[in-house]
C-alpha cells in the first residue's frame, strides 16, 4: 500500500514538538526510538530522521514527500516547495546584531563590514535587496561570538528572547524574517500520497486550532446576556441555557487563545459568574 514519508529532524529543537504533534494526530509510531525510520502502525505514514539542513533537499529529489522545518532552514535552501501549514512552534526571527556600543544608525553601516552567519543566502539575498557591500563569513555554530573574538563586526543569526545576545554584548538592529516550524511538500507528489497528506493535514489542522482555543462556561445574569454574549467571538453562536436559579443562564462558547483575557476581562466587567475554562482536546473547523 501507498505510504506517505514524512521527514523530521533527527536530534534538535524541531525534533520533540514534530513528534508530539504527530502523536497528537492520532498516529501511533511503531519503532519511535528515533533510528532511521519510524513507520506508523495505523496511519499510511512512514517518518525519516534527517539534519534538519538536508530535509528541503531530500523533499526536492522525492527522497521525502513532506518534511517538517524552521522556515528559516527553506528559506536558506532556495528548494521551490509548498508551505502547507505553519504549525506555530519554535517560532524565531533572524537578525542583525551588532556590538552594543557601536553607534549604528542604519542599515548603511554593513558597508564593508564583516557579517558572520550559519545562513549565508538569507542574508547574501537581504544585501543585495538593500544594495549593500558586506563581507559573508560562514560559520556554523556559536556564531554569538564571532564579534568577540574579533572574527566579524556584526553577526547574523537566530534570535528568539534575545539573551544570547545580550549575553555576548551584542543588540539586535535589523530583523530579516520571522520563522516558525512550517509542514513542507513537494509540488508534484502523487495523487495517492496528496490523499494521505490531506488526512494528515485534516488531522494537524484539528489539533493545531484546539491547541489555539478554550472551551469556556459561565453564568451569566439575563440582563446583560446581550452584553456577555457580545463579548465572547466565539465560532458561531454560543449556546445559552436557562439555569435552575431565576434571571440567570449558562453561556458556553470558543475563546481563542488571543484574545483570551481580554474577553474575560469583560466577561467580568458585565457581571459573568463562575468562569470555567477548559482544554479542547481536539476542534474540528
Ligand atoms: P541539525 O543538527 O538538525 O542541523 P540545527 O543545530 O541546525 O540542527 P536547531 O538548533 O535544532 O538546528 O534548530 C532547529 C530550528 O529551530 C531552527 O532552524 C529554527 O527554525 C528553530 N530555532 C532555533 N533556535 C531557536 C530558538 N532559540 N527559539 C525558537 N526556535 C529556534
Ligand atoms: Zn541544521
Amino acid at each position: 500500500m501507498e505510504k506517505l514519508k514524512i521527514a523530521i529532524q533527527k536530534s534538535g529543537r524541531l525534533s520533540e514538538k514534530s513528534l508530539d504533534i504527530i502523536a497528537e494526530a492520532g498516529i501511533n509510531l511503531i519503532n519511535g526510538s528515533r533510528k532511521l525510520i519510524s513507520i506508523a502502525s495505523n496511519f499510511p505514514l512512514e517518518i525519516l530522521y534527517l539534519r534538519d539542513d538536508d530535509i528541503p533537499q531530500y523533499i526536492a529529489d522525492g527522497v521525502a514527500d513532506a518534511g517538517i522545518v524552521g522556515e528559516n532552514v527553506l528559506v536558506e535552501s532556495g528548494a521551490r516547495l509548498d508551505i502547507v501549514e505553519r504549525l506555530g512552534f519554535a517560532r524565531c526571527r533572524l537578525s542583525l546584531a551588532v556590538n552594543k556600543s557601536s553607534d549604528y544608525s542604519d542599515r548603511s553601516y554593513f558597508n564593508g563590514k564583516r557579517i558572520a552567519t550559519s545562513y549565508p543566502a538569507t542574508l547574501k539575498r537581504w544585501l543585495q535587496e538593500n544594495s549593500i557591500d558586506a563581507e559573508i563569513h560562514i560559520i556554523n555554530g556559536s556564531v554569538e561570538i564571532a564579534t568577540g573574538i574579533g572574527l566579524a563586526d556584526a553577526i547574523f543569526d537566530i534570535v528568539s528572547s534575545g539573551s544570547t545576545l545580550i549575553s555576548n554584548g551584542l543588540k539586535e538592529v535589523e530583523k530579516v524574517m520571522d520563522s516558525e516550524a512550517v509542514l513542507l511538500t513537494a509540488p508534484d507528489i502523487n495523487d495517492a500520497r496528496r490523499d494521505i497528506l490531506d488526512e494528515l493535514l485534516f488531522r494537524l489542522r484539528a489539533v493545531l486550532a484546539s491547541r489555539n482555543n478554550k472551551y469556556i462556561l459561565l453564568n451569566a445574569p439575563d440582563d446583560k446576556l446581550d452584553k456577555i454574549i457580545g463579548a465572547i467571538p466565539g465560532m458561531k453562536s454560543p449556546t445559552v441555557l436557562p439555569l435552575a436559579m431565576k434571571g440567570w443562564s449558562s453561556v458556553h462558547s470558543v475563546v481563542n487563545e488571543n484574545d483570551f483575557w481580554q474577553v474575560i476581562g469583560k466577561l467580568r466587567e458585565y457581571g459573568a459568574q463562575g468562569i470555567l475554562v477548559i482544554p479542547i482536546e481536539k476542534m474540528i473547523v
